[in-house]
């Protein structure tokens, strides 16, 4: 598979991970690590769920989002008159919102039981067209704000997801957006234990690549590769932030137990103390 960032054909095999089923390439020319996998985006794991598995259902995400908002309001100022699209908007707990104050809210969400909980627990009416489709072709340069919460890593082509984002943008128009990036310690101590066992230790790369996440940036790439479509930094930081509580993670490997508890525990406090910046939070704004 030739980069998906500057379409070189150096792109040698980096990590062979989950015994050969993900395999990471490194692009020779730019650099940009990403698993040689194509998904079918309508189908992603992540939208085969039950109400548990939809992030507003937990109450960790209010939280987020009114960060989320202070973040936007300092840079951008009041989201009052505004038009906005959120893509893959999951339980809509942030246009919800966005709509709160003051925006016309619009959603993309191909998960049907995230709609139903959009619809259900906020009155909001989420579209499931993708965001290449038609629906959104004809609204080019109509939105004052295009956001995209952890979507970046699971979409085939980021640079042509962020060519077709910025098209809806009106002129000054913002996108905002958060997604992993890899230059970070977790991600240090992922290939140091992947090298130093010969590459049978593979636990921790395989959180952050695996046929859901097709791609972890190194923060200064994405941040060149938005400037490159003409845009302007507002905002550029990287964050520490789980969709989930550690002891969700736990629990989904290792079952319940009194350990994962413990551990839970113990890792909470870890992160309390010194927190890992795993994501990227940025506002762009439209030259
Ligand atoms: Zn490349």
């Amino acid at each position: 598979m030739n980069c998906k960032i500057c379409d070189s054909a150096q792109a040698a095999l980096l990590f062979t991970l989950a015994s050969g089923a993900v395999r990471v390439r490194r692009c020779g020319e730019c650099s940009f690590t990403f698993v040689d996998h194509v998904v079918e985006e309508h189908k992603l794991e992540s939208s085969v769920h039950g109400i548990e598995g939809v992030p507003d259902a937990d109450p960790i995400s209010a939280t987020k989002w009114q960060r989320r908002m202070q973040v936007y309001q300092r840079a951008c100022g009041s989201l009052r008159g505004k038009r906005i699209l959120d893509v893959g908007a999951g339980g809509g707990g942030w246009l919800a919102l966005a709509k709160a104050a003051g925006a016309e809210v619009h959603g993309i969400e191909f998960c049907g039981v995230c709609r139903d909980f959009a619809r259900t627990r906020f009155q909001l009416e989420l579209n499931d067209q993708p965001l290449e489709s038609s629906h959104w072709t004809a609204q080019r340069h109509s939105y004052d704000l295009v956001s995209f919460w952890d979507v970046l890593e699971h979409v085939n082509s980021p640079r042509r997801f962020l060519q077709d984002s910025l098209a809806l943008l009106a002129p000054g128009g913002k996108l905002m957006f958060s997604t992993p990036v890899r230059d970070t310690w977790f991600d240090r101590a992922g290939v140091f234990a992947y090298r130093l066992s010969g590459g049978r230790h593979d636990f921790l790369l395989r959180q952050r690549y695996s046929h859901a996440h097709l791609q972890i940036f190194h923060s200064r790439q994405l941040r060149e590769l938005c400037t490159s479509q003409g845009m302007r930094a507002l905002y550029y930081r990287k964050i520490f932030e789980l969709t989930f509580p550690v002891k969700r993670y736990l629990r989904n490997i290792y079952g319940e137990s009194l350990m994962v508890n413990v551990a839970a525990w113990i890792a909470n406090a870890a992160l309390t103390i010194a927190p890992v910046s795993n994501k990227v939070l940025a506002i762009f704004e439209r030259n």
